[in-house]
């Protein structure tokens, strides 16, 4: 492809709103996506992806609201005109045209010669490692297969934007994790503004530059998966991503304390009525000797414990009832030191995995 990253563009996103009745499909969103982004929308089904992302291709007229890529003011340009490839979740292929028939398609409805266009879809093809498919038909290929001749179709007319909903959501997981590294590298050789809809955490966190988180409409945060995971700005946030425990802690002496226990914290405590503890399971430890003097101790009774091949799970209750979730490597000799149902055992979490958040997040 002759594309360079300077051909992408930034995405400026401002007080959009969507309704359908009385519902916010969309909710006064506000977004900046910069120029050469790779950029995914997460939340749960229902939350408004969708409706973004079909703001952003023209499909969708919100309410009010601004949309700019560049400089330019899009809200009332026609899809067409928009210079945006699209992938859908069900690709939307022709059936009865062949791989090169639907990978031209865009270059047919634009004009282009006939001998520009077999050169462009032949390249387009190659990009997506589908090179010498174009005469075969959509129905002699495989998922994955049928997933490259859309995204080679999105591509074929070198777009500066590519949207993605849930491009991957048919496929197996063996197939669906490749393909999530092998769309990542497309993005970095095309170098095109990104957006991608999904409602995967672990793909979100896998592929993406920064991430959207998306409720109800509106952006609970907005990220690198990174900071999304180590400090989430609200318990929605902390729930959708990862695994968590959540301790209720009162602020106490310029800290904070859970069931009277003061906690040593390394993070400033955030400025909110309620304040959770939240705990990820791989950050919490098993201390089976005398803990090391600079640790925050949880004593819990091991209520449920799952030998999961690489790693174990361990669920405790505290003696007020606070439910710890921990997870431990599995090593030579580990599982048959594990402790068995019933036992107190003490946890060890290190100030600097001691993350406060906003207990009040939706
Ligand atoms: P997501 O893609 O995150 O699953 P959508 O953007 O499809 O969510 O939908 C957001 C909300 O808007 C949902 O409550 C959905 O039912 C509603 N909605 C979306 N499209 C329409 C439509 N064409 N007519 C009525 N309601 C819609
Ligand atoms: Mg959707």
């Amino acid at each position: 492809m002759t594309q360079t990253k300077n051909d992408a563009l930034p995405i400026s996103v401002r007080n959009v709103t969507k309704t359908y009745g009385k519902v916010f499909a969309l909710n006064d969103v506000s977004l900046e996506i910069k120029s050469g982004e790779f950029l995914t929308l997460l939340g749960p089904s229902g939350s408004g992806k969708t409706t973004l992302l079909m703001v952003l291709a023209g499909f969708t007229r919100p309410d009010c609201g601004s949309l700019k890529f560049g400089a330019h003011e899009m809200i009332r340009t026609a899809p067409h005109l928009r210079d945006v490839g699209m992938v859908f979740q069900n690709y939307a292929l022709f059936p009865h045209m062949s791989v090169a028939g639907n990978v031209g398609y865009p270059l047919r409805l634009r004009n282009v010669p006939k001998a520009e266009r077999a050169e462009r879809i032949e390249r387009a093809l190659e990009t997506v490692q589908l090179g010498g498919y174009g005469a075969r038909s959509i129905d002699q290929l495989s998922g994955g297969q049928r997933q490259r001749v859309a995204l080679a179709r999105s591509i074929v007319f070198e777009p500066r934007i590519l949207l993605m909903d849930e491009p991957l959501s048919a496929l197996d997981k063996k197939l669906r994790d490749r393909m999530q590294i092998e769309l990542r590298h497309l993005h970095d050789k095309l170098g095109m503004t990104t957006v991608y809809v999904t409602h995967d955490q672990r793909e979100a966190l896998t592929m993406s530059d920064r991430i959207a988180v998306v409720n109800h409409g509106r952006i609970m945060q907005l990220a690198t998966p990174q900071a999304l995971y180590e400090s989430p700005a609200n318990r929605f946030v902390a729930d959708f991503i990862g695994d968590s425990s959540f301790l209720p802690v009162e602020r106490h002496a310029g800290t904070v304390a859970h069931a009277g226990q003061t906690l040593m914290l390394a993070h400033p405590i955030p400025e909110t009525a309620e304040l959770l503890l939240m705990i990820r399971p791989e950050r919490i430890r098993l201390l089976r000797d005398t803990p090391p003097p600079h640790i925050n101790c949880f004593k819990v009774c091991v209520t449920e414990l799952v030998y999961q091949g690489d790693s174990f799970l361990l669920y405790g209750k505290t003696g007020q009832g606070a439910e710890i979730a921990m997870r431990g490597a599995v090593r030579d000799g580990t599982v048959s030191a594990l402790p068995k149902l019933g036992d107190w055992v003490t946890l060890g979490l290190d100030p600097a995995d001691t993350v406060l958040i906003d207990g009040t997040g939706v």
